[in-house]
């Protein structure tokens, strides 16, 4: 035993732990502020490692020396994403804002699963923004959840239960009538695929609809698979388009999908991941247009919304088929006409999670300290950022581009190279710390991909990671 007296786990010496506390906080600001000075990325080495395979530690420690800890082993190790020229996948930089928002989130650790907390109207705050924003109606619901994956699953299980009825909670897909099908396109992310294998209705089930040479899904094409899939006697029930794809920042064509969807009865799904929040940019705004025509719509303010990972978000315009296909009776779930159990949705009704952090509060104060406007302008600053990293491209005598540039994604390559020449440039500007771009293949062919995302990349970042991959390239 300890020689504490108390046995609950608060500091014994509250100004100590005031001063420490201020301490981390201030230099965290510093670690943000100080970004653009830092290697973009570097490897944990092997010795800071091991100072994570220690054994439980039984006894307690002094919170400096574990702080101290985080300042030599953590921090310099970090993925990279806050600095101006991490441009690989798809990756928010936050704001120093929604960092203050995790801390008092912490702080007031509510437990967001249900209940008449605020938490719940604070999260159902970001639910109106969002229906106004995209066009739905008074009945929608939605949900924050750890990111667009998770958004999307759900979306499958909602669109499942519409197509087949809520008795198939209990009596699970054996007993449906036809085999489901669903259509995405060929460009889609890998987590669509998954969330039919996840929902039981198998990937294979999941018709990959061909793309034009811009990477968007055709829609003739679409209309001839749901039609051949019909008469082989399949149940088709869901379209997944995507407003942003991940290898190029394609959008479908959502006004041609949506009237296919109606046409034919079907359950019309945007992951709007990367692009949905790009409604907040009034030039930008028209290539999403027909988003407002969807059953429910997957985005994540954690990308192109820079709030502190996680906040991924699922809107559905039907609310009473988003309810219906999750609200579940347990006992210790009850509601109350008064007291702390009262209100009749909570959003463990609408998802599969029932303890759940504070994630609107962070989403909440971005939007409140920065506007909708200057989110909007950062995500258009982007675009016309990525719009100056082609023209450089098109002009250098080593690059070309690999695809065409639709949103803030640009992808090029050595001219005529091939064997991996590209991903290895990559690596090696990653290992360098000078910028961290990504690798993909299009057409078969590899590439280097620059998603800019990140509100702090200027003109001449791009210049310095084009002056230094020419190098790279000239010597390999
Ligand atoms: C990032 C992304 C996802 C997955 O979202 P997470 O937040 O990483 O789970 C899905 N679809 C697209 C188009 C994406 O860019």
């Amino acid at each position: 035993m300890t020689s504490r007296e108390s046995r609950d786990l608060d500091p014994a010496d509250w100004s100590e732990f005031r001063r420490l506390a201020h301490a981390a906080l201030d230099e965290v600001i510093t670690h943000v502020q100080s970004i653009r000075e830092k290697p973009v990325w570097q490897r944990a080495p092997d010795a800071t490692r091991q100072r994570f395979e220690q054994p439980l530690p039984l006894g307690p420690r002094d919170l400096s020396d574990v702080l101290a800890d985080v300042r030599t082993h953590v921090a310099p190790f970090a993925t990279g994403n806050l600095h101006p020229r991490f441009m690989g996948w798809a990756h928010g930089a936050g704001t120093p804002t929604g960092m203050v928002a995790e801390m008092i989130a912490a702080g007031l650790n509510m437990n967001c699963g249900g209940r008449d907390h605020i938490g719940i109207d604070v999260e159902r705050q970001i639910v109106r923004w969002m229906s106004e924003a995209f066009g739905y109606s008074e009945g929608a619901s939605g949900l924050f959840l750890t990111g667009s994956s998770m958004a999307n699953f759900l979306a499958v299980i909602v669109a499942k239960m519409n197509a087949i009825g809520v008795q198939t909670r209990e009596a699970g897909l054996r007993r449906a009538d036809a085999q489901l099908t669903a259509y995405t396109s060929a460009e889609a992310h890998s987590c669509i695929a998954q969330a039919m294998q996840l929902a039981g209705i198998g990937s294979e089930h999941l018709r990959k609809i061909e793309t034009d040479s811009s990477g968007r899904m055709q829609p003739d094409i679409l209309k001839a698979a749901i039609r051949a899939d019909r008469a082989a006697g399949f149940l088709p029930f869901l379209v997944v388009a995507t407003a942003g794809t991940v290898n190029t920042g394609a959008i479908d064509p959502l006004p041609d999908i949506a009237r296919i969807a109606r046409e034919d009865d079907l359950w019309f799904h945007v992951d709007g991941a990367i692009g949905a929040l790009s409604v907040f940019s009034e030039p930008l705004k028209h290539l999403t247009a027909g988003i407002e025509l969807s059953h429910s719509i997957a985005l994540d303010f954690h990308k192109w919304g820079h709030v502190p990972y996680d906040a991924g978000f699922l809107l559905v315009k039907d609310g009473a088929a988003h309810k219906r296909a999750f609200a579940s009776t347990a006992a210790y779930l009850q509601r109350s006409d008064r007291g702390l159990a009262a209100g009749e949705t909570w959003p463990c009704d609408l998802g599969p999670d029932l303890s759940r952090g504070f994630r609107a509060l962070k989403t909440w104060m971005t939007f409140e300290t920065l506007g909708s406007d200057r989110i909007g302008d950062a995500i258009l600053h982007t675009c016309e950022l990525a719009g100056y990293l082609a023209e450089r491209v098109r002009e250098s005598a080593i690059f070309e581009l690999k695809a065409p540039v639709a949103l803030n994604i640009v992808c090029f390559g050595v001219k005529g190279a091939s064997g991996g020449v590209n991903r290895n440039l990559v690596l090696d500007l990653h290992e360098l710390g000078i910028a961290a771009p990504s690798w993909t293949t299009i057409n078969g062919v590899d590439a280097i991909r620059c998603a800019i995302f990140n509100h702090r990349t200027t003109r001449s970042d791009l210049d310095l990671f084009m002056d230094a991959i020419s190098d790279l390239a000239k010597r390999a």
